[in-house]
Order: C-alpha cells, then sequence, then structure tokens
C-alpha cells in the first residue's frame, strides 16, 4: 500500500502540558472516536512517546496520521521521538509530508517542531 499522504502533529494542549499516550487514548475514549480493530480509541494511526516507543493504534490505508508526544510550542521535542518520527517516514516513503497546521487554523506540531529535518524526504 502506498502511503499518499503522512500528517504529523503532535499532542500538548494550550498550557504547555504533555500528554502521554494513556491520556490521549482516555480523551479520545471520552470524545468517543470509535475503537479500532487494534482495540484504541486514539484517532491517530501512530503515537510517539518521548522515549522513542512507536504505538500503533489504528489501522490505515492511503494515509497515516502521527502524533508525537510533546507539547511542541512550549519545548524541543526529545530526539529520541524525531527519530521514530524519521523511522516512520523512511518505512512508509510517503508521497506526501503535511503538518496540521497546513489544513487547519492551528500551530500543531508546534512551533519547535524541527521542520527543515523533514523537508526532504518524501
Ligand atoms: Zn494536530
Amino acid at each position: 500500500m502506498k502511503i499518499k499522504i503522512f500528517t504529523i502533529h503532535h499532542a500538548g494542549n494550550s498550557f504547555g502540558r504533555q500528554y502521554g499516550f494513556s491520556e490521549i487514548e482516555r480523551m479520545h475514549a471520552a470524545s468517543k472516536y470509535v475503537p479500532s480493530m487494534l482495540g484504541f480509541h486514539t484517532f491517530y494511526n501512530f503515537v510517539i512517546e518521548p522515549d522513542g516507543l512507536i504505538i500503533h493504534c489504528r489501522e490505515f490505508t492511503d494515509e497515516i496520521h502521527v502524533c508525537v508526544v510533546g507539547g511542541g510550542d512550549y519545548r524541543q521535542f526529545s530526539k529520541e521521538s524525531i527519530a521514530s518520527l524519521k523511522y516512520l517516514v523512511k518505512m512508509f516513503s510517503p508521497e506526501k509530508i503535511q503538518y496540521h497546521k497546513d489544513y487547519s487554523p492551528k500551530t500543531c506540531p508546534g512551533k519547535l517542531f524541527p521542520y527543515d529535518e523533514f523537508l526532504s524526504t518524501g
């Protein structure tokens, strides 16, 4: 399956507090997102924790949404999480990488996301 669009998000609220996967899962369950075939409510296909752990949350077709844990408007992402994100980009080799802020009036994945490290991929 060729991945057409690979969208990058971060998890963090306007107060700069950092969510982990379990909190994303709790919030998305409360938002009544339909459970995935993998048994999670999390909307994203993958979540990357600050220690670099990649959690596969939801099945996908030709589009992938990846959420990197970290408040990207307030602090740098861990180098482990960015390394895991690069691994996913390399593995799926998407036709296009985009950011949530590209199609929505948000800053996601944040002002401190290392955008320049992802320019040459895809
Ligand atoms: Zn987002």
